[in-house]
Formats: structure tokens, C-alpha cells, sequence
């Protein structure tokens, strides 16, 4: 991977600590996604914090599946998830499920049991939540706390036969009604659902909760630090007395750091689920999704995104990043790397009246006026071309410096040309321009005449291949997400315009994911699910500026 800059952050001087104090003689980190949905752009912050992490410490990381739910995990996402990490570039050391350790936290709890640290209770959901307490208010214990270790551990293990309904009967820590925290008020840890797990299949029926096992799944691969998100941070406790109580030989540390939020984004895969379900969006990897396969069909690049995630940095504070932010990253990338070429999307055909009829001529154009290295090509000229719609106006205000009667302008890469008249249809609309051309002022013959003010894009019209594109406005229209379930009330209607116009010829080699910058329009993405033999259909992945400064 390419040499970054090493920032430094709270987290990496954790690890610095650790390895000068001995603490730890090498560092292994996780990724820890639960297979529920695809990966979003707040996970690539984690991805990329903890491989770049141990990478540079010469560590390990683990891809970790926390597949512990089995009523919403599915195989589809197992795939995506690893198709994900590693188009961002990422390669784990070792892939595992934390399904697989099913039976070792079985027989963990069996030890909790035994030392009287944990109890089968038989209130039902809602007086678990009544006992529980408040804030202010000390919980209250269950009738069941105190029974005998037989019995705990016979119902256990009937629990586990199947010998009850999901919501009947749970296993809960014996830790404090009375703590300030409520984390620690004798938390559930394994519950019956009777659901078939994508891994396990029907082996079990009793499910760990992941307060319990995920410190248990960091612990059983030596994790040395568990990075996660802030929402974490009053589980803490529990996640050292799990570790602690069980016995674990390795006592993984967990560090939180804040949640990455984008400005007009929701960033929950349960949010990004409800989109694709009710139809919102045409699938998970939409290019209006912040999906890392959204993004990548959109155009984003790797690159882009992790330079963004270094960018941003770590810390402990909750803050809303702006998506223009992230937009400057894919610009920055494909600034250098993109081949220029012209694309017209809103079509005026337009006639040159004084150009000799059947006559082509080919034009030299550079692929990167940047970039020598990126080589020229040739762009066929002749009578009929399209320009923008938006580049004519009848009756133009001061300071238009585009066609108007009586206006010259130059074409880019070919000539200045005349509007003389304007043709219009019954109802009055501009369906053609005639102009004429002056054969003295071709680009690169050296031509001092006389200036003009605007230069245009165009395509010829006889040889352009027609294509589609499609114009990305932001999906949601709030520009902070409250936690709250109303962002299906702030949908952009507008989010998606499809045009229809024409790309320049030499396109017509062009594969899905290459990306162009198309002159004056932006940075485009041949899309992989539209684009046929027969059409090109291109995703604007952003416009050319922005005000935006790092
Ligand atoms: P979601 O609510 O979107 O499902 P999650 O935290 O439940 O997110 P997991 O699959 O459990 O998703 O997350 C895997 C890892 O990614 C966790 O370590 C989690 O902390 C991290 N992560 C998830 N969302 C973000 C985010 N917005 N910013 C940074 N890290 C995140
Ligand atoms: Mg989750």
C-alpha cells in the first residue's frame, strides 16, 4: 500500500505504551463486523484504524464475524463484508466467526454458574426491564437470584434442549441491582430463539448476548486492543468482569473513539436496511447509499476513502463530518488520474453552415493537459455538433459569455464559432442553432486574432455515441441525523436525475468503474449494472469545485 503519513492519535499511544512497557510484545486487532447489512463509510474508519494500526507495529487483525443473532444475519452479508475490506485494500490475518465459539461460551457460563456468578431467571422481558431500575432508582432483585447451582445449571442446560419458548427463561450475570450502572444490574446474557444461524444452523437455541460474548470472542483470539465505538464506553465494566469472571487467560483492553457521522447521511445499517426495503433506493450498493459498495459504484476509489478516514483522525469527541470533506479526497485522487474527455448531457444540435457537408476532420486533444504521460487523442469534426443547452441563450443577461445571436465562442479543442440563427418548433422552444465557423482559429494553430470569452464543450454529432447519466443529489435532506426514526420523512425526492445525451466516440472502449472527467461536468463512474454493449451509463461521483477547504 501506498506511504502515508503517520498522524498520531490517542489510540496508537496506547499501543506505543504497551509495546515500550512490555506490556504487550505484539499487538492483534480486530474487525469486528456483525453480518446484518453491508459495510457503510463509518466502518472503513474502523477498518482502516485497526489494520493501519497493527500494520504498523508489525501486529495481526483479525476479520472477525460477530454473528451472534441469528434472526438477522444472513450469508449475503458475510460476502459483502469481505468483498469490502478487501477492495479497501485490506488483508486480515485470519478470518473467523464468533459462532464457532459457541460451545467455549457455553461452557463459560457453566463456570459462571458454578461460582454463583450467574442465574437462569424466569421473569419475562418486561419485569426484567421493571426491576432493572432507573438512573436514579436501584433495581430491584429477582425472586429467582438466589437459587442453588443444581438448579441453575439443570435449567441451563434445558434451556439449551430446547425445553422452552424464546422469552421464558434467560441467563443472567449475578453482579449488582444496585449499581450506578445499569449495564451492571445483573445483565441478560444468553436468550432462547429458536432460529435457524446462518453458521450453526439448528444446533442451538440458546443465544449469547454480546455483552457477553463479545469481550469472550476478544479474549479467545488474544485480542490486545478492542477498539469500538463510543456507545460502548458504560459497558466497560461489564466487558472486564466478563473477561474476569470467566477466567480468560488474555485480558484484552477496550478503547472507545467517537462514531464517524456525515453531514445529510443516516449510518446505521439498520437505517440503510429500511432504504433498500421499502424501495428508497435500488439495492445496498446505490450510488446514493454511504455503503462502501454504494460508494464504489459510484466511483469512489479506495484511495479516496482512505485518505478521508486518515484525515479525519481519532478521538474521544462526537462531531458531524462534512460530505464535502469526502468529496475532496475522490476530486484530489482522480484530479491525476482521470482521463479529460467531452460529454454533452442536455443536447442542442447545432449546424455550421459554412462547413463543407460530409467533410470529418480529426482534432488532437490531450488526454490530461497535467499529464503528458497520459498520451492524446483524436476527435472527429464536422458539420453537426451537440453543444449544452445551458450554453445558449436567446436573450442572455449581462455577463454571459456563452452563445447567443450574434456571439462568438470558442469550441474546445476545435473553433470559434458564430450563432447566427435560431430555430425553434411550434411552441416556440430552441430545437437548432445555425452558426458559422471561422476556419482561421483552430485550437493549436497558434491563432491571435482575436479573443473570446467562452470556451465551450461539444461532441460531433454524427459520430458521438449517445449515453446516460446519472446526477447524485444527497439522499437525505436533514443535514444533521437526530437519533431519531423520522429520516424516512426527509428523503430527497430529487436525489436521482437520469439524462440522456452523447459521449465523445473514443469512449466507446470504455468498461464499467472507469472513471473520466468530463469537461466543465465533473468526475464520472461507468456504472457496472447499467451500461450495456449498446449504451454507456455514467454516475456523476462529484462535480469539479467546491468552496470546501481542508
Ligand atoms: P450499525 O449501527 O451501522 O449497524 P454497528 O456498530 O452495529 O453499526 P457493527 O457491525 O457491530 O456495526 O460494527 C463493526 C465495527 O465497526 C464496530 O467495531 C463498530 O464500532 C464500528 N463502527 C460501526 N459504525 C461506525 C461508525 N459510524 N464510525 C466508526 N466505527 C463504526
Ligand atoms: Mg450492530
Amino acid at each position: 500500500m501506498e506511504n502515508r503519513p503517520t498522524t498520531s492519535n490517542f489510540i496508537r499511544n496506547i499501543v506505543i505504551q504497551d509495546l515500550e512497557s512490555g506490556k504487550h510484545k505484539e499487538i492483534i486487532t480486530r474487525f469486528p463486523p456483525e453480518p446484518n447489512g453491508y459495510l457503510h463509510i463509518g466502518h472503513a474508519k474502523s477498518i482502516v484504524l485497526n489494520f493501519e494500526l497493527a500494520d504498523e507495529f508489525n501486529g495481526t487483525t483479525n476479520l472477525r464475524f460477530d454473528d451472534t443473532n441469528p434472526t438477522k444475519e444472513e450469508v449475503e452479508y458475510v460476502k459483502s463484508i469481505k468483498e469490502d475490506v478487501q477492495w479497501l485494500g485490506f488483508e486480515w490475518d485470519n478470518l473467523y466467526f464468533a459462532s464457532d465459539y459457541f460451545e467455549e461460551m457455553y461452557n463459560r457460563a457453566l463456570l459462571l454458574i458454578k461460582k454463583g456468578k450467574a442465574y437462569v431467571c424466569d421473569l419475562c422481558p418486561e419485569e426484567i426491564r421493571e426491576y432493572r431500575g432507573t438512573l436514579t432508582e436501584a433495581g430491584k432483585e429477582s425472586p429467582y437470584r438466589n437459587r442453588s447451582v443444581e438448579e441453575n445449571l439443570d435449567l441451563f442446560q434445558r434451556m439449551r434442549n430446547g425445553e422452552f419458548k424464546e422469552g421464558e427463561r434467560v441467563l443472567r450475570a449475578k453482579i449488582d441491582m444496585t449499581s450506578p450502572n445499569l449495564n451492571m444490574r445483573d445483565p441478560v446474557i444468553y436468550r432462547i430463539v429458536h432460529e435457524s444461524h446462518h453458521n450453526t444452523g439448528d444446533k442451538w437455541c440458546i443465544y449469547p448476548m454480546y455483552d457477553y460474548a463479545h469481550p469472550l470472542e476478544d479474549a479467545i483470539e488474544d485480542i490486545t486492543h478492542s477498539i469500538c465505538t463510543m456507545e460502548f464506553e458504560d459497558h466497560r465494566p461489564l466487558y472486564d468482569w466478563v473477561v474476569r469472571e470467566c477466567e480468560m487467560e488474555s485480558q484484552p483492553q477496550q478503547i472507545e473513539f467517537a462514531r464517524l457521522n456525515l453531514t445529510n447521511t443516516v449510518m446505521s445499517k439498520r437505517k440503510l436496511k429500511q432504504l433498500v426495503d421499502n424501495g428508497v433506493v435500488d439495492g445496498w450498493d446505490d450510488p446514493r447509499m454511504p455503503t462502501i459498495a454504494g460508494l464504489r459504484r459510484k466511483g469512489y476509489t479506495p484511495e479516496a476513502i482512505r485518505n478521508f478516514c486518515r484525515e479525519i483522525g481519532v478521538a474521544k469527541n462526537q462531531s458531524v463530518v462534512d460530505t464535502q470533506m469526502l468529496e475532496h479526497f475522490i476530486r484530489e485522487d482522480l484530479h491525476a488520474k482521470a482521463p479529460r474527455t467531452m460529454a454533452v448531457l442536455r443536447p442542442l444540435k447545432v449546424v455550421i453552415t459554412n462547413y463543407p457537408e460530409g467533410q470529418v476532420e480529426m482534432l488532437d486533444a490531450e488526454n490530461n493537459p497535467d499529464d503528458e504521460s497520459m498520451g492524446m487523442r483524436q476527435i472527429p469534426f464536422s458539420r453537426e455538433i451537440y453543444i449544452e443547452q445551458e450554453d445558449f441563450m436567446e436573450n442572455p443577461p449581462k455577463k454571459y459569455f456563452r452563445l447567443f445571436p450574434g456571439n462568438e465562442v470558442r469550441l474546445k479543442h476545435a473553433y470559434f464559432i458564430k450563432c447566427n440563427e435560431v430555430i425553434k418548433d411550434d411552441e416556440g422552444n430552441v430545437v437548432e442553432l445555425h452558426c458559422t465557423y471561422d476556419p482561421e482559429t483552430k485550437s493549436g494553430s497558434g491563432f491571435t486574432g482575436r479573443k473570446v470569452k467562452g470556451t465551450l464543450h461539444w461532441v460531433d454529432a454524427n459520430n458521438a455515441m449517445s449515453a446516460e447519466f446519472r446526477l447524485y443529489e444527497p439522499l437525505i435532506l436533514d443535514e444533521e441525523q437526530e437519533e431519531d426514526e423520522t429520516f424516512l420523512d426527509q428523503i430527497n425526492p430529487n436525489s436521482l436525475e437520469i439524462l440522456q445525451g452523447f459521449v465523445e466516440e473514443n469512449m466507446k472502449d470504455a468498461k464499467p468503474e472507469d472513471k473520466f472527467q468530463l469537461f466543465r461536468h465533473g468526475y464520472f463512474n461507468v456504472d457496472t449494472h447499467y451500461t450495456t454493449e449498446e449504451k454507456l451509463v455514467f454516475n456523476r461521483i462529484v462535480s469539479l469545485r467546491s468552496s470546501f477547504k481542508l
